[in-house]
């Protein structure tokens, strides 16, 4: 007896149904067209490259599974990809994966799936007839990235602030190396060895800056080029609500179609799986195609904890660069140029007060430099010095009344009822490292020493795992209530100091 594809395909769908998650199912499966069955060979239509990439990844084995059932050991599958169907003159084109001819299938790697690939790898045009190639159903049409279907990409909008620029980005030893390499990606995208780049760096340090004024200079001499600046956080929402609403095709589609992503604190994407992953395929497509793409983290990459490993891999293509906290000589001119940009007057005594007692990051200096402004308008008092050290009162006292490293090493380790010496010894046992973090947080808050000394103090260790320490037990205090009233007593015993 004859069989027809769609029979066929109906009997496949049938399998993997079973086999798979509803979810999964209705994403990757439903939009699939069966379009010849020509010699034990089945021909089907998938809306995109990715699609095609997708499947192969994830879904390869049951594919070979329900072809081996319905088509016997010579079954074959090929895709047929949608490349260009607007105005019906461009055949659909069609990659061919051969399926295995044994019972066991084997998976083929990701990367021979990405050398398939290459020589497709999604062109705006690709994705743009992929966007509008199957019938789309009801929840695709109402999805929120619809705008790629239009096309028009100039008028995709890059999310970008303009009031951050190369321009008002003070240069210092602390961001040299981040700030050049910066400049030469905003040169020339996507074209130097600087892919990806990297910036990575606490808190107010500059990070979001340097890579938005990446994005406006490159707005400003390749208006053509789509820019796109995102926050992990933002695009790990928009992934979640695609699947909420089965247009993960749509969001892939979407980002795809971006010459140069801007992927703010990645971090944020550690433990989320599915997220990366996707971020993953978006990633390697883009690389592929000689897209642009730059990423900042708070700590170093070999730091990121969650993330995959053929994620953090990726990352080291490219060039990794960090952000130190700026020196004297840099907040006076962070601060000098912050007043030139909003035409105040600070006398020059009073700046240096400033960026001498505020040396933490640079947000706070302009947190307090705003706050003083707005004092002095609204007492109507030029700023001076008088002025500068009421506002500041809070913050000189905590520098004036400033606690020893051995002592914080040494309440701490007493608290957690550890020897003193495990705080700079190597052992990685829990609660040794939990105390350690501890105590270089609070060395970080009550001492004027860098992050490089705190390091030394605590072993021989280096800034990066201050950085790190810091953050974790900030994101604690903001998560764990316990731990919260750990920190608590134990700040009363720095406070009386
Ligand atoms: P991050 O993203 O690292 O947390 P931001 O980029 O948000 O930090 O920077 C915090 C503030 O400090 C921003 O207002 C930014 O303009 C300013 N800033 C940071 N570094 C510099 C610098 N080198 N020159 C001028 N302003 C800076
Ligand atoms: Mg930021």
């Amino acid at each position: 007896m004859l069989k027809d594809c769609r029979t066929v395909w109906a009997n496949c769908l049938r399998i993997i149904k079973a086999n798979i998650g509803e979810q999964s199912y209705r994403t990757w499966f439903e939009p699939i067209v069966p379009v010849q069955l020509h010699q034990n060979v089945l021909i089907i239509q998938v809306p995109s490259q990715f699609f095609y990439e997708w499947l192969e990844e994830h879904y390869v084995d049951v594919l070979k599974k329900c072809i081996y059932q319905e088509l016997g050991p010579e079954g074959r599958l090929e895709y047929s990809i949608v490349v260009d169907q607007g105005n019906g003159q461009n055949k659909p084109r069609t990659v061919n994966i051969p399926t295995a001819r044994k019972a066991e299938p084997s998976r083929p790697s990701t990367d021979a799936a990405y050398v398939a690939a290459g020589a497709l790898t999604a062109s705006a045009r690709n994705v743009a007839a992929a966007a509008s190639a199957p019938a789309p159903d009801v929840a695709t049409l109402r999805n929120p990235f619809d705008a790629a279907k239009g096309i028009d990409r100039n008028y995709l909008k890059s999310q970008l602030n303009h009031s951050y620029s190369f321009e008002n980005y003070i240069e210092g030893d602390c961001n040299r190396l981040a700030r050049s390499a910066g400049l030469a990606v905003a040169n020339k995208p996507g074209t130097t060895s600087f892919n990806p780049l990297m910036i990575y760096g606490g808190v107010g340090l500059g990070k979001t800056h340097l890579v938005q004024a990446i994005g406006n200079h490159i707005k400003s001499t390749s208006p053509d080029r789509f820019v796109l600046y995102v926050s992990a956080e933002k695009f790990t929402n928009q992934f979640i609500e695609s699947l909420k609403t089965n247009s993960v095709q749509d969001f892939a589609n979407f980002y795809l179609l971006v010459d140069i992503l801007i992927l703010d604190d990645v971090q944020f994407l550690s433990g989320k799986d599915k997220t990366q992953e996707m971020f993953f395929h978006i990633f390697n497509h883009l690389h592929q195609a000689g897209k642009q793409i730059v990423m900042t983290s708070d700590r170093p990459p070999r730091d990121l904890s969650g993330l995959e490993d053929r994620l953090l891999s990726r990352f080291k293509w490219g060039l990794t660069a960090d952000l130190q906290s700026p020196d004297f000589e840099t907040r006076i001119a962070i601060v000098q140029n912050k007043m030139q940009q909003d035409g105040i007057d600070i006398p020059p005594q009073v700046v240096e007060y400033l960026a001498h007692s505020v040396n933490t990051n640079v947000r706070e200096l302009e947190g307090v430099l705003i706050s003083l402004i707005a004092q002095s308008s609204l007492n109507r008092r030029e700023i001076d010095l008088e002025m500068a050290k009421q506002a500041l009162r809070h913050i000189i006292e905590e520098i004036e009344a400033e606690v020893n490293l051995d002592f914080i090493q040494k309440t701490v380790a007493e608290y957690f009822s550890i020897p003193v010496d495990l705080l700079k010894a190597k052992t990685r046992k829990k609660e040794v490292v939990t105390a350690r973090q501890v105590a270089m947080y609070f060395a970080k808050e009550h001492t004027s020493h860098s992050l490089k000394s705190i390091g030394m103090q605590f072993g021989g260790r280096d800034h990066s795992t201050v950085i790190h320490s810091v953050q974790t037990v900030s994101d604690l205090i903001d998560s764990d209530k316990s731990f919260r009233s750990t920190i608590q007593e134990l700040r009363k015993k720095f406070a009386g100091k």
